[in-house]
């Protein structure tokens, strides 16, 4: 029978599924780097989220190892190359957080627009009653960086709150885009120089790396306002704080940092700005997310092993 190690906290249907299907499962969330290398031996199916590194070391040490399974989407944190070479199988869920990510991005969007977090805050810690204005969405124009699965779904709730959403990609996206009323816009300049609101939803590579630069930030319209719950790295924080000092930029709003928590001085001082909304990266933070990674995750660890549901 098939040995599973769960080395992360995951939702326990996960841990439930498998055992009804066999599998013989030890759920040790919190377990060190040591301790996995020493016990990794013993197990067929390996599953983490983002904390551990699972790199060469801990993979020499896996001989019996069939499946990595990464209870979420990122795959940084494991060696591909390596694991592909010593035949092990990785699996991921990518589509479970696409619609929690969304609404956060929505929620986010309109936190900035009407300057939720700087009001409140002004109440809350000098009880200043402020009736300060923001913005509409309602007619503006979001420019959606990234037509993929998040970038599509925000797409769909910025239009049924009445925006005019075009989408820019590096793939043709246009056919999809044309049957959910969406534009589509071929170049980037062109397309963050027209846009009320640019959402990122790209996955973090070379070519995406600081898409958001200081030669970039100069493409903006004054007063526009940016979003970004893809990965902190699309955007260089030092020119994200200087689009916002020089007025350029209404507001940012953002579920991810280059480095979370936050390292640089720039980033510091990202956080504590009163027209930026930031959360700690909980963009598949919910329950019903959550059910869906651990669901989808214990059928792509028996698909691959070709196990039958129980
Ligand atoms: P996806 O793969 O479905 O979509 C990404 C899209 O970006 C694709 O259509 C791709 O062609 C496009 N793209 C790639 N490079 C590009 C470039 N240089 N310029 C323009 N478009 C480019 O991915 P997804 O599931 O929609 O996820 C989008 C992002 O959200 C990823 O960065 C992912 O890591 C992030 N994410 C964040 C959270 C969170 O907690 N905040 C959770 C899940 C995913």
């Amino acid at each position: 029978m098939y040995r599973v190690l769960v080395a992360d906290r995951v939702d326990m249907v996960l841990v439930d599924m498998l055992r009804s299907s066999g599998f013989e499962v030890d759920y040790r969330p919190g377990i060190s780097r040591d301790e996995l290398i020493s016990i990794i031996g013993d197990y067929d199916v390996l599953v983490v989220r983002g904390r551990l590194r699972i790199d060469g070391e801990v993979l020499k040490a896996a001989g019996r190892l069939r499946v990595i399974a990464r209870a979420g989407v990122g795959l940084d944190n494991i060696d591909l190359d390596y694991a592909r070479k010593l035949g092990v199988r990785v699996v991921n869920a990518p589509a479970a957080p696409t619609q929690s990510v969304a609404e956060l991005t929505i929620g986010l969007m309109i936190a900035a627009a009407r300057r939720v977090v700087e009001l409140n805050y002004m109440l809350r810690s000098g009880g200043v009653w402020r009736k300060g204005y923001g913005v509409e969405l309602y007619g503006k124009r979001l420019l959606v960086v990234g037509f993929g699965r998040i970038g599509r779904r925000v797409a769909e709730i910025a239009k049924a709150i009445g925006m005019r959403v075009y989408a820019y990609d590096v793939v043709d996206v246009s056919g999809v885009a044309e049957a959910m009323g969406v534009g589509v816009v071929g170049d980037l300049r062109e397309g963050i120089g027209m846009a009320d609101v640019v959402s990122l939803h790209v996955p973090l590579t070379p070519d995406t790396y600081h898409m958001v630069n200081s030669e970039t930030i100069e493409w903006f319209r004054e007063g526009a306002i940016l979003v970004n719950t893809s990965r902190g790295a699309v955007v260089d924080a030092a020119a994200v704080l200087r689009g916002l000092e020089e007025g350029r930029l209404y507001a940012y709003a953002a579920d991810v940092l280059e480095h979370e928590p936050p390292a640089t001085e720039a980033e510091w001082r990202l956080v504590r700005h009163p027209r930026v909304v930031l959360t700690p990266h909980i963009g598949s933070q919910t329950r019903e997310a959550q059910r869906r990674v651990a669901v989808e995750t214990a059928k792509r660890i028996m698909e691959v092993l070709g196990v039958g549901q129980g």
